[in-house]
């Protein structure tokens, strides 16, 4: 088959994507390029392969005093998504301590400790209960943000990206597969600590929106892939941290992440 057919057949099978729950079609085919791009992969537990991310989206406002310390009202207003490149992801292996350059341009850089699930199908148009078929494993992430910046943006009505979507601002942990975790972490606790001191303290079984009914409402604004993440959110007490800080965090089931700004 020539290079024009197999563009075709893509696009064909791009067009002909079925709702639900589905497996992709196939990757596309390895291009001649002028240079390399590094692909972003995270490593999975018990495997010597590794995740290969695609995008990463993530949840504003899906714990209720979160949504009330940011201003809104939760019961007025549903959580929302919004996405950081996929490069923005920063690894660290449990066990370390890893140094994380506080970002350019700030002076108020934020915590936000997070449940990630990860994806190994996705879809259209997802029903909740099929939606967690699509997830592979989960993973603790934080979502780091330059909160000043974001507040900055959202006062002048104008997109967010410079406070959240800059580099390494996603750093996780490994993913753990389903099936190693006994199922999907719907309750637990979620905490982080700075300098040992506890700052966030929570439960997943406060999240407004379940895992399964974040994939269904994605999956109506966007086509899911394998590869995507999906951060689900982070509880109150969100706050700022400088140059010598030492983060802690933890859910219930997975290993501590821990991160030294430097
Ligand atoms: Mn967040």
């Amino acid at each position: 088959m020539d290079r024009r057919s197999l563009l075709h057949t893509s696009a064909a099978m791009a067009a002909g994507a079925v709702s639900g729950c589905a497996l992709p079609g196939q990757a596309q085919s390895s291009a001649k390029t002028p240079f390399e791009v590094a692909a972003t992969t995270i490593p999975i537990v018990g495997s010597d392969q590794r995740f290969p991310v695609r995008r990463i989206y993530c949840i504003g406002r899906n714990y209720a005093a979160h949504a009330r310390e940011m201003g809104s009202d939760p019961t007025r207003e549903p959580p929302f998504f919004f996405q950081k490149p996929s490069d923005a992801i920063q690894n660290v292996a449990p066990g370390t301590v890893a140094d994380h350059a506080y970002p350019t341009l700030t002076k108020n850089y934020h915590y936000e400790c997070e449940l990630v699930a990860a994806l190994h199908k996705g879809g259209r148009d997802i029903a909740p209960e099929q939606a967690l078929d699509c997830v592979f494993g989960y993973a603790i992430g934080l979502d780091m943000t330059r909160r000043d910046l974001q507040r900055g943006m959202g006062d002048q009505k104008k997109p967010w990206e410079i406070g959240k979507s800059f580099d390494h601002s996603a750093p996780i942990g490994p993913i753990h597969p389903v099936a190693r975790l006994g199922g999907h972490p719907a309750k637990g606790s979620i905490w982080l600590k700075v300098n040992g001191q506890t700052k966030q303290d929570a439960d997943l079984s406060q999240m407004i929106w379940s895992v399964a009914e974040q994939i269904a409402q994605l999956s109506r604004a966007f086509e899911l892939q394998p590869g995507d993440l999906i951060y689900s959110g982070t509880p109150e007490n969100v706050g700022p941290v400088v140059r010598g800080d030492v983060i802690d965090c933890h859910i219930d089931g997975l290993p501590n992440l821990g991160l030294k700004i430097v």
